[in-house]
């Protein structure tokens, strides 16, 4: 596989590093370039939710922010508001 300039990873549970992990959902949060989205960055944040299969649920996260894109993982915060489109 390839072509893009890097090769598949096996996303783990920033939790507890299983491997088997399912997507949930998708979001992404608008952070009206102004620190909105819930992160530390200035633009939107796309969160994919995931559940391993000991049961974390947490967030696979791309921000935004002055032309560069930020992918984090974080505990999942499924009681936030969010503005979703
Ligand atoms: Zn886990």
């Amino acid at each position: 596989m390839g072509g893009l300039g890097f090769d598949a990873s096996v996303i783990e549970c920033p939790l507890c590093k299983d491997g088997f992990n399912h997507i949930k959902g998708t979001t992404t949060i608008s952070g009206d370039d102004d620190y909105k989205a819930g992160w530390w960055g200035r633009g939107d944040l796309t969160v994919i939710s995931m559940e391993c299969e000991s049961g974390h649920k947490w967030e696979l996260c791309l921000g935004k922010h002055k032309g560069n894109v930020y992918m984090f993982g974080r505990k999942s915060k499924r009681t936030r508001k969010a503005k979703t489109t």
